[in-house]
């Protein structure tokens, strides 16, 4: 594990070391790189880069709207436009887990973005709804029952360091512990501040879901230790959002919205 791996984990955590947590003769395992970790210069941490999830794709074609508008076509183009808009209005990086119309496993999607050590995953959706009136953005992190359920998968620790991709071997295991509590917890709580400047910030000039922060068990937000969102653009089961949906220039609107607030979100001190 780099420092500069270290430095992610421990940003935004202030009160790691705090007495309770470490036992006596421990803590200079564990003080040592965390009292050093102040937040790290911009420069190490710019260009920051979203990958962009394009929901759905190849044999899958997600929601099929009346006027017969695929999810999958909407959520590329969609991530399309987002990544050129914030590579070339926002000056940051964007990564795409599907450039084109190919089928991706969730897990496929979540190893895209680890592997590129993105700053934020954005998964990009246009589902149905059960009921055709509801319409407007919503924004979705993972639902309390699945972090209980995923942190129980993660019980075992070997798996957790693995999928965490973190060098534990030589590692004392409290110090293990701490860091990989550490690192879900950075997580989840990056998550909820990045669903709440997304859906106010794009709700300024979108029409938004009632309720919509939501969290859900979606499979695609369950990287360990990458930020995740996943946001419905509208459903294409209402005949509204379908027509707007639809509308190249209505999904460049959206994407140069969705763009501008990653781009303050990225910047926000809030976001680790
Ligand atoms: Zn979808």
């Amino acid at each position: 594990m780099d420092r500069r791996a270290i430095l992610r984990l421990a940003v935004g955590i202030p009160f790691l070391g705090v007495g309770g947590i470490v036992r006596p003769g421990q803590a200079e395992h564990l003080v040592k790189p965390v009292a050093a970790a102040a937040r790290p210069p911009a420069a190490l941490r710019t260009p920051r880069l979203v990958m962009i999830d394009p929901g759905h794709g190849g044999k899958d074609p997600g929601a099929i709207g009346h006027a017969g508008t695929y999810e999958k076509d909407v959520t590329l183009d969609l991530a399309k436009e987002l990544a050129l808009q914030l590579r070339k209005t926002q000056g940051l990086n964007a990564g795409l887990t599907r450039e084109d119309d190919h089928f991706l496993e969730l897990g496929e999607r979540v190893d895209v973005a680890r592997e590129a050590k993105a700053d934020l995953f954005l998964s990009i959706h246009a589902d149905s709804a059960p009921n055709a009136n509801a319409r407007g953005l919503s924004a979705y992190t993972l639902s309390e029952k699945a972090s209980d359920a995923f942190s129980q998968a993660l019980a075992d620790k070997e798996n957790y360091a693995d999928r965490l991709g973190l060098d534990l071997k030589h590692t004392k295991p409290v110090v293990a512990d701490i860091l990989m509590d550490l690192a879900t917890r950075r997580t989840k709580a990056a998550s909820l501040v990045a669903r709440q400047g997304i859906v106010r910030g794009a709700g300024r000039d979108l029409r938004l879901l009632e309720n919509p922060m939501r969290s859900a068990n979606f499979v695609v937000l369950k990287a360990p230790d990458i930020p995740s969102v996943l946001v419905e653009t509208g459903f294409l089961s209402n005949r509204q959002d379908e027509a707007l949906l639809r509308d190249p220039a209505q999904r460049k609107r959206i994407a140069g919205i969705l763009a501008r607030e990653l781009a303050t979100l990225l910047a926000s001190p809030t976001f680790a």
